[in-house]
């Protein structure tokens, strides 16, 4: 290729789709050159698409000829820090997604528009002190004294007053945070002196500032003061000029966590969580990439969020699957967490009762160093943990006469009770009594969940909803039973039993809205003698210490599931839930029903020792070659024809296979399938994958490299759909 002059003026953008590569534009002739990870706008097939300048080495076959001209670069400064930026490029290798996806979808939605952002403040919104100022008036100094109490609205000052905040204002003294940035509030609460091992873990945190790559495991059941250990040790970072991310699971993020963090640390705030508008997120993007945000809590995502000189980070219930995504870019944000604050040499800290294998195996090979809280911060016992055998008793709706006498103890000694159910709905099925017909929903194959109060059957995979039919729509027959039971039908019989006494029912059919279940939680939190019942959402995160009784109904489904991380989730779940019981000054009674009391895995929990269940479940594993054994993708496929699907994933294997031969390492990648996904067909489309296993990650992901580049750039019938799960998770 001959040389042009125009070669200097190629830039490379990394470009939402599925493609794996960069794609050459031409930059105009008066337009300066973009920075690396500066947002430009493209002409991309008879489209406009925003991208990101990832490179200026043009591709080898270029003809720049061909080039298209940039339409506009959108900014001098890249949106994301260096860090983030390093972190999505590693991010975009791990899981073999295109570069340009993965940009694209750590920025807010608000600020994919190709007009400049506008940072929204809120008219009338607080100012706070920005830098310590010297007041030049007598006014100034009132509003500086008042500044130092609180935030300050300028409607709330008179009218002389005003006129010296919004001089402060002018001179950068004061600043007006966007609405995310929340302050301390205004009363403040003293930090518990730390017991031995708390002090010991702060230490070995705050010991970790400086030196580098430092990753944390702080062991330690619910109530074993966890959180003071992260304020204590934020408080530090803070101390040191810098910024905090905490990560929280989806439903971790209370307005109790928030007011806790809020009331111990004197620091700028935001939260970020999947409910905010596109605005608040852009909003809040601004404002964290900006460097005024100090501590930010979220969820999954905020493991992008830009935080300027972060310090520190920590993963609050770090084995909760809400830290995956199971959808589109398929990433684990626990694991990028790992990676950013081992990019940036800060200490990162997970935290859990129940650690999830993963890092248990990092544990071991020395990457994690665990640091432990062995005894609950308040003296109080470990609730007794109970197995009810329901094979010999008689039921009443699913609930056994143990379990319905221990909650009328409970009522009466003052305290509350907790029904955990994982299942939604008056009943899992309904069924024919005449001809044993299950009505199932036609796109999924699995049965459709009876809802009395809605009266309809919904499928609860696809949302299918129908009629509650009359007859049986195979033999005609009106014995049709609702069989089983949900949360909905407890929470009648309970209604029933225990009139006298309220009755709180939390699932996602209840709880449609977020602040409804926060508001419902803070009164129970707050209240006397009642029954809560509930799906799993029940046994995370929230503080209610009056409940002194948990009774488990239905854990049997767990311990037969197909996934192999059922057990560990299953027994992080029960041990999970074990903690909600007693946290106050009573102890607390867990109730586990079940028809296999004899299962080894419920033995190990009635000891309530999670070092044993992990140990156990780690030898079975090792044993099996599972993760955290091995290394593992799954190339997960649907359509809605099924030899189409059986054909194309057979030609990927293929693909595989011949890849694999050419590899210096030829057996090291084991490719099984195609089999059958976890659902084999969901609204009428076939599920099916390959599942691809290495001792080691490097051939892995050389294979993956290769075969996802030729997947997509091969020919594929239309309706198959496909996506690489790398250290995939069943949802
Ligand atoms: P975890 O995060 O492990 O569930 P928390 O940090 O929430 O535990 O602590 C449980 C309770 O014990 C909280 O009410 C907390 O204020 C209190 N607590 C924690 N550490 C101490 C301590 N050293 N002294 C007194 N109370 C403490
Ligand atoms: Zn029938
Ligand atoms: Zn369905």
């Amino acid at each position: 290729m001959p040389y042009t002059a125009a070669m200097h003026r190629i830039v490379q953008v990394a470009l939402p789709t599925p493609l794996p590569k960069l794609f050459d534009y031409l930059l105009p002739q008066q337009t300066p050159m973009p920075a690396l990870g500066v947002r430009v706008s493209v002409p991309f097939s008879g489209r406009r698409l925003i991208g990101f300048v990832a490179g200026f080495t043009p591709s080898p076959d270029l003809d720049p000829a061909k080039l298209k001209p940039i339409h506009a670069v959108l900014e001098t400064t890249p949106l994301m820090p260096p860090d983030l930026w390093q972190l999505l490029q590693f991010a975009a290798r791990y899981y073999h997604r295109s570069l340009g996806d993965v940009l694209t979808s750590a920025v807010p939605r608000g600020m994919r528009a190709s007009k400049a952002v506008q940072v929204r403040v809120e008219k009338d919104a607080p100012y706070v002190l920005k830098t310590s100022g010297v007041a030049r008036t007598y006014e100034q100094a009132q509003i500086l004294a008042q500044l130092a109490l609180g935030p300050l609205r300028a409607s709330a000052c008179a009218p002389e007053l005003r006129k010296a905040l919004l001089q402060l204002a002018k001179r950068g003294v004061v600043e007006r945070p966007p609405a995310q940035a929340l302050a301390q509030s205004a009363n403040p609460s003293v930090a518990p002196a730390l017991n031995a091992e708390q002090a010991a873990a702060v230490a070995a945190i705050v010991c970790a500032f400086g030196a580098p790559n430092k990753a944390m495991l702080l062991q330690g059941v619910t109530g074993s003061g966890k959180t003071e250990v992260y304020l204590a040790a934020a408080h530090a970072a803070l101390a040191r000029g810098q910024s905090v991310l905490v990560l929280v699971p989806e439903i971790g993020l209370t307005p109790q966590t928030l007011q806790r963090f809020q009331s111990r640390l004197h620091a700028r705030f935001a939260v970020m969580h999947s409910a905010l508008s596109d605005g608040e997120r852009a909003n809040f993007w601004q404002a964290a990439r900006a460097g005024q945000i100090d501590v930010l809590l979220g969820t999954r995502s905020a493991v992008f969020a830009p935080m300027q000189n972060l310090g520190l980070i920590v993963v609050d219930e770090e084995h909760d699957s809400s830290y995956k995504q199971f959808d589109g870019f398929r990433y684990s944000a626990r694991d990028l967490a790992l990676k950013r604050a081992s990019d940036l040499g800060i200490p990162i800290v997970l935290g859990s009762a129940t650690p999830s294998l993963e890092s248990l195996h990092m544990v071991q090979l020395g990457r994690l160093q665990r640091l432990w809280l062995h005894q609950r911060a308040r003296a109080q016992n470990m609730p007794a943990i109970q197995l009810i055998d329901i094979k010999m008793q008689q039921m009443d709706q699913g609930l056994s006469k143990a379990a319905l006498n221990a909650i009328r103890e409970t009522l009466l000694a003052g305290s509350q009770a907790l029904i955990m159910r994982n299942r939604r709905g008056f009943a899992p099925r309904l069924s024919c009594q005449h001809c044993g017909h299950v009505v199932q929903c036609p796109g999924c194959e699995r049965p459709m969940t009876v809802h009395r109060a809605a009266r309809a059957l919904r499928c609860h995979y696809c949302d299918r909803q129908e009629r509650v039919p009359s007859a049986c729509p195979q033999c005609r027959s009106d014995a049709l039973h609702a069989m089983g039971e949900g949360t909905e039908r407890i929470s009648e019989l309970i209604s029933q039993h225990f009139a006298e006494w309220p009755v709180h029912r939390i699932d996602r059919d209840t709880t449609s809205r977020k602040g409804s279940f926060d508001h419902l939680l803070a009164q129970v939190a707050a209240g006397g003698p009642c029954i809560l019942i509930g799906t799993q959402m029940l046994a995370k995160g929230h503080d209610l210490p009056n409940i002194a009784l948990v009774v488990v109904v239905g854990a049997d489904d767990g311990l037969f599931a197909v996934d192999f991380r059922a057990s560990e989730r299953l027994a992080q779940l029960l041990m999970q839930v074990a903690g909600r019981a007693g946290r106050a000054e009573t102890p607390g009674r867990v109730l586990i029903q079940t028809q296999q009391p004899e299962h080894p895995l419920l033995q190990k929990i009635l000891r309530q020792d999670y070092e044993e269940i992990s140990v156990a479940l780690m030898q079975e594993r090792r044993i099996t070659e599972l993760p955290p054994f091995t290394r593992m993708a799954i190339l997960r496929a649907d359509c809605k024809d099924f030899s189409m699907l059986q054909t194309w994933l057979k030609s990927a294997a293929q693909r595989a296979k011949i890849l694999l031969q050419h590899a210096h390492s030829k057996n090291a990648v084991l490719v099984y399938g195609p089999m059958p996904a976890s659902m084999a067909k969901r609204a009428h489309r076939h599920h099916a994958q390959l599942v691809l296993c290495a001792p080691t990650r490097a051939p892995l992901h050389a294979l993956l490299a290769e075969l996802t580049v030729q997947l997509e750039l091969e020919k594929k019938p239309a309706d198959i759909h496909y996506a690489l799960d790398v250290d995939p998770y069943d949802d």
